[in-house]
């Protein structure tokens, strides 16, 4: 993995700010094996952007999206112990949401066993910024898949089911 440490604090220009401004550009490397390894889960698999996602994406811009996965990232995950850790992320309602179910960012424990990143430690700037990269990267790849077709959610919904929070438990 490459030294972060020079860019840390340089993700995040507008220090203060509610969202502060994120320079992709300046996010750190996704190393191609977390996708290869993810790529094996049925249960992260199952995870796409819906039409609403897409459409809110395309007007708010991928910019500012990231600034809230920021935000998220850093009021949500980032604490050692964060409020309703396991729960924090809901299944659907933001495009940074569906990311974080889709690459293990969606809690601690997930952050622990799919990035290493110990529990009951706080996030560094150089870890939020990781995770935030996972993010864009994957919003990246979703831009990039044919559009759902209308009513092409069902297999989405389905995550909200008991089945796949069992499988959530062992992927
Ligand atoms: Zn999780």
């Amino acid at each position: 993995m490459p030294d972060f440490s020079e860019n840390e604090g340089s993700i995040f220009t507008k220090q203060g700010s509610l969202f502060p401004a994120v320079n992709e550009r300046e996010l750190p490397q996704v190393q191609p094996v977390l996708w290869e390894r993810l790529a094996r889960s049925e249960f992260r698999q199952q995870f796409h952007l819906n039409a609403q996602d897409r459409s809110y994406l395309a007007t708010k811009g991928f910019e500012a999206v990231l600034e809230h996965g920021a935000d998220f990232i850093g009021k949500r995950l980032a604490p050692a112990h964060p409020a309703k850790d396991g729960r924090q992320t809901p299944w659907q309602g933001h495009p940074v949401f569906v990311a974080q179910h889709a690459t293990g960012t969606c809690c601690r424990s997930c952050l622990e066993k799919w990035h290493g990143f110990v529990k009951g430690l706080p996030l560094n700037g150089v870890q939020q910024a990781y995770v935030l990269a996972v993010i864009a990267a994957w919003l990246r790849q979703e831009q990039h898949r044919p559009a759902p077709k209308p009513g092409q959610n069902t297999k989405y919904a389905r995550a909200l089911g008991r089945k796949n929070k069992e499988l959530a438990e062992k992927t």
